[in-house]
């Protein structure tokens, strides 16, 4: 029997019983390594174990880079542990304004403005450029930083509308976009917002097909491309690299990225908006996060500028992470398993119920490979699914061990 009382209490403790008894229950893992091809994770029983990593966004292999790693340990020395203080008060540091030089130059815009991570940007981005008569149209698949910025949106600025079309769907969109042009309450901007790289399917956005609907609406695109920086593209801008949506180009450009520094730009952590001056201008200006929150740690920016920086002087890592992707898709579709088709750095093989993900999965760490299982609610009923991430630090050997692990399965 329970001895609790309160709301609270009764409900989570029936909560958290419900997600164990139905094997959704997460336990975290204890890493006692820095992030790499093998990590040191801890066992059950408390002793250490080397198993290889499968499942980490270090795509390009620099999250433990000398070179990042000495950057973050410099900024420490010149700057200090904190911030103590938001960007417009005394928190912007000029590592800040190197990063966001930095960033702007990779991506190819005209400036960039950092936050704590991209959650934290997208939640500022959308309230601050929405205004009443306004209109946000997302992609269902969309990462759940951009639906909540859109749940958030109209309740600080009303009066501004959402709408949703089917993922990837180009007729879908359309639909969207004409029903909004002929809504009478929708009087200012139309914006259309997608991911690059979907993160759970690894397939990317058509953002040609995008564009070219945004042009016909008068719409601004805005990419989240987390998952695509240092991944897409000849020399890893991102997705719109890929299609040849940079600098001057025929299909035209992308009006705003939202991205992370916690992925492949892989210092730590941290999140940015790249677009025009105008818009990094009205962030700083009034975005919430960035008037009432500290800024991104001093440190971080060091790591994070250096970790830009060696991507676009050594564009090989990329190559060698695509060689790398194209060798385990290769050999695991070999191995009997069907991974989905993509061209990003996300394996994902589906296997069904969520139940046999995580049995999978707990079988592959017991091989000594990490590799996570999704399953419902991330993802559909039904299409459970091992995402395996692959990354420039994985050698031939690696992924020849992650093969035969899941021939094992
Ligand atoms: C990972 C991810 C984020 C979150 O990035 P953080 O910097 O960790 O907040 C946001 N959007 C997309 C598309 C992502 O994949």
């Amino acid at each position: 029997m329970s001895s609790y009382t309160r709301p609270f209490e009764i409900r989570t403790e029936e909560t958290l019983r419900e997600l164990s008894d139905t094997g959704q229950y997460k336990t975290l893992q204890m890493i006692q390594s820095p992030m790499d091809a093998t990590i040191k994770i801890r066992s059950d029983d408390g002793r250490s174990r080397e198993v290889l990593c499968f499942c980490s966004n270090n795509y390009l292999g620099l999250a433990n880079d000398p070179q990042v790693v000495e950057a973050g340990i410099d900024g420490l020395r010149k700057y200090g542990a904190g911030t103590a203080s938001v960007r417009f008060i005394c928190g912007t540091f000029e590592p800040h304004e190197q990063l966001e030089t930095t960033i702007a130059e990779y991506m190819g815009t005209e400036s960039s403005y950092t936050f704590v991570s991209c959650w934290t940007a997208t939640e500022a981005f959308f309230p601050t450029v929405c205004e009443a008569g306004d209109i946000i149209i997302s992609d269902e698949l969309n990462h759940a930083c951009i639906i909540d910025a859109m749940r958030l949106t109209p309740v600080i600025k009303k009066g501004v509308l959402k709408g949703v079309y089917k993922h990837s769907d180009m007729n879908s969109l359309r639909e969207k976009l004409r029903e909004a042009a002929s809504n009478d309450a929708v009087t200012g901007q139309i914006w259309v917002v997608t991911d690059g790289v979907f993160s759970m399917e690894g397939d990317i956005a058509d953002l040609p097909g995008i564009r070219a609907l945004c042009d016909e609406f008068n719409a601004m695109l805005v990419v989240d491309d987390s998952h695509g920086h240092g991944v897409m593209g000849r020399t890893g801008r991102g997705t719109h690299e890929h299609y040849g949506m940079i600098g001057r180009n025929e299909i035209g450009n992308v009006d705003v990225f939202t991205g992370t520094l916690g992925k492949a730009l892989g210092g730590g952590a941290g999140g940015f908006v790249a677009g025009s001056r105008e818009l990094t201008d009205l962030l700083v200006q009034r975005a919430r996060p960035t008037l009432f929150s500290n800024a991104l740690p001093v440190t971080v920016a060091c790591s994070a500028n250096k970790a830009i920086e060696i991507l676009m002087d050594e564009p090989d890592r990329v190559l060698r992470l695509k060689n790398n992707v194209e060798t385990a898709r290769e050999k695991i579709g070999k191995a009997g398993f069907e991974v989905l088709d993509s061209p990003t750095a996300i394996c994902p093989i589906i296997v069904g119920e969520t139940a046999d993900a995580i049995r999978m999965s707990k079988k592959l760490l017991d091989l000594g490979v990490f590799v996570i299982g999704f399953g419902f609610p991330v993802v559909p009923e039904g299409t459970a699914r091992l995402r395996i991430q692959m990354s420039a630090a994985h050698t031939d050997e690696h992924i020849d061990a992650l093969v035969d692990a899941l021939k094992k399965l």
